[in-house]
Protein backbone atom coordinates (compact mmCIF):
# COMPACT_ATOMS: atom_id res chain seq x y z
CA UNK A 1 0.00 0.00 0.00
CA UNK A 2 1.51 3.35 -0.98
CA UNK A 3 1.97 5.85 1.96
CA UNK A 4 -1.43 8.00 2.76
CA UNK A 5 -2.52 10.76 0.40
CA UNK A 6 -2.67 13.95 1.63
CA UNK A 7 -5.62 15.87 1.60
CA UNK A 8 -3.64 18.74 -0.76
CA UNK A 9 -2.49 15.96 -3.13
CA UNK A 10 -5.37 14.59 -3.40
CA UNK A 11 -7.47 17.58 -4.33
CA UNK A 12 -4.75 18.82 -6.68
CA UNK A 13 -5.31 15.64 -8.61
CA UNK A 14 -8.99 14.96 -8.32
CA UNK A 15 -9.06 19.09 -10.05
CA UNK A 16 -6.90 17.97 -12.92
CA UNK A 17 -8.86 14.91 -13.16
CA UNK A 18 -11.79 16.74 -13.65
CA UNK A 19 -10.72 19.05 -16.29
CA UNK A 20 -9.12 16.90 -17.75
CA UNK A 21 -12.20 14.82 -18.54
CA UNK A 22 -15.37 16.66 -20.88
CA UNK A 23 -18.53 15.72 -19.41
CA UNK A 24 -19.40 12.16 -20.14
CA UNK A 25 -22.26 11.05 -22.08
CA UNK A 26 -22.93 7.71 -20.27
CA UNK A 27 -25.42 4.60 -22.26
CA UNK A 28 -27.67 3.59 -19.58
CA UNK A 29 -26.88 5.26 -16.90
CA UNK A 30 -27.35 3.40 -13.77
CA UNK A 31 -27.79 7.29 -12.45
CA UNK A 32 -27.09 10.85 -13.82
CA UNK A 33 -23.41 12.32 -12.34
CA UNK A 34 -24.78 14.06 -9.42
CA UNK A 35 -22.65 16.74 -7.08
CA UNK A 36 -19.96 15.17 -4.92
CA UNK A 37 -20.33 15.83 -0.98
CA UNK A 38 -17.63 17.97 0.19
CA UNK A 39 -14.49 16.08 0.93
CA UNK A 40 -14.85 16.50 4.59
CA UNK A 41 -18.06 14.24 4.44
CA UNK A 42 -16.34 11.85 2.24
CA UNK A 43 -17.28 8.45 3.44
CA UNK A 44 -14.12 7.10 1.71
CA UNK A 45 -10.97 7.84 0.17
CA UNK A 46 -12.41 7.29 -3.99
CA UNK A 47 -9.84 4.26 -5.61
CA UNK A 48 -10.34 2.95 -9.15
CA UNK A 49 -8.29 -0.53 -9.59
CA UNK A 50 -8.02 -2.72 -12.11
CA UNK A 51 -5.28 -5.79 -13.77
CA UNK A 52 -2.07 -4.98 -15.89
CA UNK A 53 -4.27 -3.72 -19.16
CA UNK A 54 -6.31 -1.38 -17.37
CA UNK A 55 -4.32 2.04 -16.84
CA UNK A 56 -6.60 3.66 -18.88
CA UNK A 57 -9.67 2.55 -17.49
CA UNK A 58 -8.68 3.48 -14.20
CA UNK A 59 -7.85 6.95 -15.37
CA UNK A 60 -11.43 7.03 -17.25
CA UNK A 61 -13.41 5.51 -13.65
CA UNK A 62 -11.51 7.89 -11.65
CA UNK A 63 -12.35 10.93 -13.20
CA UNK A 64 -15.93 10.17 -13.63
CA UNK A 65 -16.13 9.63 -10.43
CA UNK A 66 -14.75 13.05 -9.34
CA UNK A 67 -17.31 14.21 -11.68
CA UNK A 68 -20.35 12.45 -9.63
CA UNK A 69 -20.99 9.77 -12.22
CA UNK A 70 -22.18 6.43 -10.34
CA UNK A 71 -19.60 3.64 -9.42
CA UNK A 72 -20.50 1.32 -11.82
CA UNK A 73 -21.56 3.32 -15.25
CA UNK A 74 -17.41 4.66 -14.24
CA UNK A 75 -16.22 1.11 -14.49
CA UNK A 76 -18.26 -0.21 -17.21
CA UNK A 77 -16.93 3.27 -19.25
CA UNK A 78 -13.00 2.40 -18.31
CA UNK A 79 -13.09 -1.16 -19.53
CA UNK A 80 -14.89 -0.36 -22.96
CA UNK A 81 -11.98 1.17 -23.81
CA UNK A 82 -10.01 -2.27 -23.78
CA UNK A 83 -12.92 -3.93 -25.02
CA UNK A 84 -13.26 -1.41 -27.80
CA UNK A 85 -9.37 -1.40 -28.68
CA UNK A 86 -8.33 -3.70 -31.48
CA UNK A 87 -4.77 -4.40 -30.67
CA UNK A 88 -6.25 -5.69 -26.77
CA UNK A 89 -6.20 -9.27 -27.85
CA UNK A 90 -7.85 -10.80 -24.68
CA UNK A 91 -11.01 -8.70 -24.36
CA UNK A 92 -14.15 -7.30 -26.80
CA UNK A 93 -12.82 -6.35 -30.16
CA UNK A 94 -10.10 -7.96 -31.81
CA UNK A 95 -9.93 -10.69 -28.88
CA UNK A 96 -8.60 -14.16 -29.85
CA UNK A 97 -11.38 -16.17 -31.00
CA UNK A 98 -12.00 -20.02 -30.07
CA UNK A 99 -11.23 -23.21 -31.57
CA UNK A 100 -13.36 -22.62 -34.55
CA UNK A 101 -12.36 -19.36 -35.44
CA UNK A 102 -14.83 -17.45 -33.58
CA UNK A 103 -14.79 -14.59 -30.93
CA UNK A 104 -16.77 -15.61 -28.28
CA UNK A 105 -17.33 -12.54 -25.05
CA UNK A 106 -17.74 -13.17 -21.56
CA UNK A 107 -18.10 -10.43 -18.99
CA UNK A 108 -19.51 -10.42 -15.70
CA UNK A 109 -20.34 -6.90 -12.90
CA UNK A 110 -22.04 -6.25 -9.72
CA UNK A 111 -23.52 -2.83 -8.66
CA UNK A 112 -22.93 -2.65 -4.60
CA UNK A 113 -25.69 0.32 -3.62
CA UNK A 114 -28.69 -1.25 -5.68
CA UNK A 115 -26.93 -5.19 -4.72
CA UNK A 116 -27.48 -6.01 -8.13
CA UNK A 117 -25.53 -8.03 -10.69
CA UNK A 118 -25.47 -8.61 -14.33
CA UNK A 119 -23.31 -11.28 -16.39
CA UNK A 120 -23.75 -12.49 -20.36
CA UNK A 121 -21.30 -15.51 -21.59
CA UNK A 122 -20.50 -16.30 -25.00
CA UNK A 123 -21.72 -13.16 -26.63
CA UNK A 124 -20.82 -13.31 -30.58
CA UNK A 125 -20.93 -10.41 -32.69
CA UNK A 126 -21.25 -7.51 -29.80
CA UNK A 127 -17.72 -5.21 -29.23
CA UNK A 128 -18.60 -4.58 -25.44
CA UNK A 129 -19.86 -7.49 -23.30
CA UNK A 130 -19.41 -5.66 -20.22
CA UNK A 131 -22.16 -2.91 -21.24
CA UNK A 132 -24.60 -6.07 -22.07
CA UNK A 133 -24.27 -6.97 -18.50
CA UNK A 134 -24.98 -3.88 -17.06
CA UNK A 135 -28.42 -4.25 -19.20
CA UNK A 136 -29.05 -7.10 -17.68
CA UNK A 137 -27.87 -6.27 -14.39
CA UNK A 138 -29.84 -3.09 -15.26
CA UNK A 139 -33.14 -4.27 -17.15
CA UNK A 140 -34.04 -7.80 -16.07
CA UNK A 141 -34.75 -9.64 -13.51
CA UNK A 142 -32.32 -12.02 -14.35
CA UNK A 143 -28.63 -12.61 -14.01
CA UNK A 144 -26.85 -14.48 -16.81
CA UNK A 145 -27.84 -14.41 -20.28
CA UNK A 146 -25.97 -16.87 -23.02
CA UNK A 147 -25.18 -17.04 -26.37
CA UNK A 148 -27.89 -16.41 -28.93
CA UNK A 149 -30.26 -15.29 -26.44
CA UNK A 150 -27.85 -12.59 -24.95
CA UNK A 151 -26.93 -11.90 -28.72
CA UNK A 152 -30.63 -11.26 -29.23
CA UNK A 153 -30.85 -9.29 -26.21
CA UNK A 154 -27.73 -6.80 -26.92
CA UNK A 155 -29.46 -6.47 -30.40
CA UNK A 156 -33.07 -5.41 -28.56
CA UNK A 157 -31.04 -2.49 -27.07
CA UNK A 158 -29.86 -1.22 -30.43
CA UNK A 159 -26.39 -2.76 -30.24
CA UNK A 160 -24.63 -3.76 -33.52
CA UNK A 161 -23.65 -7.17 -34.97
CA UNK A 162 -20.09 -6.76 -36.06
CA UNK A 163 -17.20 -8.99 -36.98
CA UNK A 164 -14.84 -8.92 -34.15
CA UNK A 165 -11.99 -11.07 -35.53
CA UNK A 166 -9.66 -8.23 -36.61
CA UNK A 167 -7.07 -9.51 -39.61
CA UNK A 168 -4.49 -9.67 -36.82
CA UNK A 169 -6.66 -11.76 -34.42
CA UNK A 170 -7.86 -14.25 -37.48
CA UNK A 171 -4.12 -14.76 -38.48
CA UNK A 172 -3.21 -15.83 -34.76
CA UNK A 173 -5.99 -18.27 -35.24
CA UNK A 174 -4.51 -19.54 -39.02
CA UNK A 175 -1.09 -20.17 -37.51
CA UNK A 176 -2.44 -21.77 -34.45
CA UNK A 177 -4.59 -24.24 -36.40
CA UNK A 178 -1.64 -24.68 -39.06
CA UNK A 179 0.36 -25.88 -35.98
CA UNK A 180 -2.64 -28.37 -34.46
CA UNK A 181 -1.53 -31.31 -36.50
CA UNK A 182 1.72 -31.72 -38.72
CA UNK A 183 -0.41 -34.15 -40.57
CA UNK A 184 -3.23 -32.77 -41.33
CA UNK A 185 -4.17 -30.14 -44.44
CA UNK A 186 -3.38 -27.15 -42.79
CA UNK A 187 -0.37 -25.06 -43.78
CA UNK A 188 1.22 -22.76 -41.71
CA UNK A 189 1.20 -18.82 -42.40
CA UNK A 190 4.03 -16.82 -42.03
CA UNK A 191 5.20 -16.74 -38.11
CA UNK A 192 3.80 -13.17 -37.22
CA UNK A 193 2.90 -14.02 -33.82
CA UNK A 194 4.26 -16.15 -31.00
CA UNK A 195 0.70 -17.69 -29.60
CA UNK A 196 1.28 -21.70 -30.03
CA UNK A 197 3.00 -22.98 -27.21
CA UNK A 198 0.74 -21.98 -24.52
CA UNK A 199 -2.80 -20.61 -25.31
CA UNK A 200 -2.71 -16.56 -24.35
CA UNK A 201 -5.18 -15.56 -21.87
CA UNK A 202 -6.30 -11.98 -20.63
CA UNK A 203 -8.80 -10.02 -19.31
CA UNK A 204 -9.78 -6.84 -17.76
CA UNK A 205 -10.99 -6.70 -14.22
CA UNK A 206 -11.79 -3.20 -13.21
CA UNK A 207 -13.12 -2.11 -9.19
CA UNK A 208 -14.39 1.26 -7.76
CA UNK A 209 -15.15 2.60 -4.68
CA UNK A 210 -16.69 6.32 -4.53
CA UNK A 211 -16.29 9.24 -1.73
CA UNK A 212 -19.75 8.15 -0.96
CA UNK A 213 -18.63 4.65 -0.14
CA UNK A 214 -20.51 3.01 -2.80
CA UNK A 215 -18.75 -0.47 -4.77
CA UNK A 216 -18.73 -1.82 -7.91
CA UNK A 217 -17.12 -4.25 -9.93
CA UNK A 218 -16.43 -5.57 -13.83
CA UNK A 219 -14.43 -7.97 -15.40
CA UNK A 220 -14.84 -8.37 -19.28
CA UNK A 221 -12.83 -10.89 -21.85
CA UNK A 222 -12.68 -13.13 -24.63
CA UNK A 223 -11.46 -15.70 -22.54
CA UNK A 224 -9.00 -18.42 -23.66
CA UNK A 225 -7.55 -18.56 -26.95
CA UNK A 226 -8.47 -21.06 -28.67
CA UNK A 227 -10.93 -22.65 -25.93
CA UNK A 228 -13.59 -25.41 -26.81
CA UNK A 229 -16.60 -23.61 -28.26
CA UNK A 230 -19.21 -22.73 -25.73
CA UNK A 231 -16.34 -22.61 -22.78
CA UNK A 232 -17.09 -19.65 -20.36
CA UNK A 233 -14.39 -19.21 -17.88
CA UNK A 234 -14.16 -17.44 -14.51
CA UNK A 235 -15.00 -13.39 -15.92
CA UNK A 236 -18.62 -14.08 -16.50
CA UNK A 237 -19.07 -16.23 -13.25
CA UNK A 238 -20.60 -13.67 -10.21
CA UNK A 239 -18.65 -14.46 -7.18
CA UNK A 240 -15.29 -15.75 -9.10
CA UNK A 241 -14.23 -13.04 -11.87
CA UNK A 242 -15.60 -10.54 -9.52
CA UNK A 243 -17.92 -9.79 -6.44
CA UNK A 244 -18.97 -6.50 -4.81
CA UNK A 245 -20.45 -6.26 -1.46
CA UNK A 246 -21.52 -2.50 -1.02
CA UNK A 247 -20.54 -3.04 3.22
CA UNK A 248 -17.22 -4.94 2.46
CA UNK A 249 -15.65 -4.52 -1.06
CA UNK A 250 -15.08 -5.39 -4.45
CA UNK A 251 -12.55 -7.57 -5.76
CA UNK A 252 -11.82 -9.56 -9.17
CA UNK A 253 -9.31 -11.67 -11.20
CA UNK A 254 -7.20 -12.62 -14.12
CA UNK A 255 -5.45 -15.62 -15.65
CA UNK A 256 -6.47 -18.98 -15.18
CA UNK A 257 -10.49 -19.33 -15.13
CA UNK A 258 -10.83 -22.60 -14.35
CA UNK A 259 -8.80 -22.35 -11.10
CA UNK A 260 -10.66 -19.51 -9.65
CA UNK A 261 -13.61 -21.07 -10.10
CA UNK A 262 -13.14 -23.88 -7.98
CA UNK A 263 -12.33 -20.98 -5.35
CA UNK A 264 -15.20 -18.71 -6.21
CA UNK A 265 -12.28 -16.21 -5.59
CA UNK A 266 -14.39 -12.95 -6.27
CA UNK A 267 -16.55 -13.96 -3.38
CA UNK A 268 -13.86 -15.48 -0.97
CA UNK A 269 -11.54 -12.26 -1.41
CA UNK A 270 -14.55 -10.06 -0.74
CA UNK A 271 -15.24 -12.35 2.42
CA UNK A 272 -11.60 -12.17 4.01
CA UNK A 273 -11.50 -8.22 3.68
CA UNK A 274 -15.47 -8.47 5.44
CA UNK A 275 -13.45 -10.81 8.43
CA UNK A 276 -10.96 -7.79 8.97
CA UNK A 277 -7.80 -8.65 5.92
CA UNK A 278 -6.57 -6.00 4.30
CA UNK A 279 -7.35 -6.25 0.64
CA UNK A 280 -3.43 -7.55 -0.41
CA UNK A 281 -3.91 -10.33 2.45
CA UNK A 282 -7.00 -11.10 1.43
CA UNK A 283 -6.11 -11.93 -2.38
CA UNK A 284 -2.93 -14.02 -0.80
CA UNK A 285 -4.95 -16.09 0.74
CA UNK A 286 -7.67 -16.61 -1.47
CA UNK A 287 -4.64 -17.83 -3.77
CA UNK A 288 -3.18 -20.06 -1.02
CA UNK A 289 -6.42 -22.06 -1.51
CA UNK A 290 -5.97 -21.75 -5.11
CA UNK A 291 -3.10 -23.84 -4.25
CA UNK A 292 -4.55 -25.65 -1.74
CA UNK A 293 -7.22 -27.21 -4.16
CA UNK A 294 -5.14 -27.60 -8.28
CA UNK A 295 -5.03 -31.13 -9.40
CA UNK A 296 -1.46 -32.62 -9.39
CA UNK A 297 -1.43 -32.10 -13.31
CA UNK A 298 -1.51 -28.39 -12.66
CA UNK A 299 1.29 -28.37 -10.53
CA UNK A 300 5.39 -28.83 -10.99
CA UNK A 301 7.40 -31.35 -9.24
CA UNK A 302 8.17 -28.90 -6.49
CA UNK A 303 4.28 -27.94 -6.34
CA UNK A 304 3.99 -24.93 -8.44
CA UNK A 305 1.36 -23.60 -10.15
CA UNK A 306 2.17 -24.13 -13.74
CA UNK A 307 -0.38 -21.35 -14.38
CA UNK A 308 -0.53 -17.50 -13.47
CA UNK A 309 -3.64 -16.34 -11.52
CA UNK A 310 -4.33 -12.35 -10.15
CA UNK A 311 -6.76 -10.97 -7.92
CA UNK A 312 -7.45 -7.28 -7.24
CA UNK A 313 -9.45 -5.87 -4.50
CA UNK A 314 -10.50 -2.91 -2.79
CA UNK A 315 -12.00 -2.00 0.64
CA UNK A 316 -14.95 0.15 1.91
CA UNK A 317 -12.71 2.76 3.33
CA UNK A 318 -10.67 3.00 -0.07
CA UNK A 319 -7.70 0.34 0.56
CA UNK A 320 -6.70 -1.61 -2.07
CA UNK A 321 -4.24 -4.35 -3.19
CA UNK A 322 -3.42 -6.95 -5.43
CA UNK A 323 -2.02 -10.28 -5.69
CA UNK A 324 -0.80 -13.04 -7.88
CA UNK A 325 1.05 -16.38 -8.03
CA UNK A 326 4.07 -15.10 -10.08
CA UNK A 327 5.11 -11.49 -10.23
CA UNK A 328 2.75 -9.39 -12.07
CA UNK A 329 1.41 -5.54 -12.05
CA UNK A 330 -2.30 -3.95 -11.63
CA UNK A 331 -3.24 -0.58 -12.89
CA UNK A 332 -4.52 2.36 -9.67
CA UNK A 333 -5.97 5.23 -9.45
CA UNK A 334 -5.73 6.75 -5.98
CA UNK A 335 -6.29 10.17 -6.60
CA UNK A 336 -2.66 10.63 -7.48
CA UNK A 337 -2.07 9.82 -10.79
CA UNK A 338 -3.37 6.71 -12.58
CA UNK A 339 -0.30 4.15 -12.59
CA UNK A 340 1.36 0.85 -12.50
CA UNK A 341 2.48 -0.83 -9.34
CA UNK A 342 3.65 -4.67 -8.52
CA UNK A 343 1.14 -7.12 -7.28
CA UNK A 344 2.55 -8.79 -4.16
CA UNK A 345 3.09 -12.60 -4.99
CA UNK A 346 3.56 -16.61 -3.87
CA UNK A 347 5.93 -17.49 -5.97
CA UNK A 348 9.11 -15.66 -7.31
CA UNK A 349 10.07 -17.89 -10.34
CA UNK A 350 7.48 -18.94 -13.12
CA UNK A 351 6.64 -22.33 -12.71
CA UNK A 352 9.81 -24.68 -14.15
CA UNK A 353 8.60 -26.45 -17.30
CA UNK A 354 9.42 -30.03 -16.18
N1 LIG B 1 -9.84 -15.54 -16.63
C1 LIG B 1 -10.04 -15.58 -18.06
C2 LIG B 1 -10.72 -16.87 -18.42
O1 LIG B 1 -10.37 -17.88 -17.85
C3 LIG B 1 -8.79 -15.50 -18.85
C4 LIG B 1 -7.75 -14.53 -18.38
O2 LIG B 1 -7.97 -13.75 -17.50
O3 LIG B 1 -6.66 -14.52 -18.93
O4 LIG B 1 -11.53 -16.85 -19.31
Amino acid sequence: MPDALSRRDFLASAAVGLAASAAVDIPHAMRPPRPLPPPSRWAARPVVISSGNGLRAVQKAFDMIMQGADTLDAVIEGVKIQELDPKDNSVGYGGLPNADGVVQLDASCMHGPTRRAGAVGCLEGIKTPSEVAKLVLKYTNHIFLVGEGAKKFALSYGFKEEDLLTPESREAWLHWRANLNPNDNYLDLPDTMSVVVQAPTGTINCDAVTPQGDLSSVTTTSGLAWKIPGRVGDSPIVGAGEYCDNDAGAAGSTGRGESNIMVCGGFLTVEHMRRGMKPTDACLETLRRVVTLSEKRLLTADGKPRYQLNFYAINKRGEYGAASLYPSHFAIHDGTQAKLQDTAHLYDTPAAND
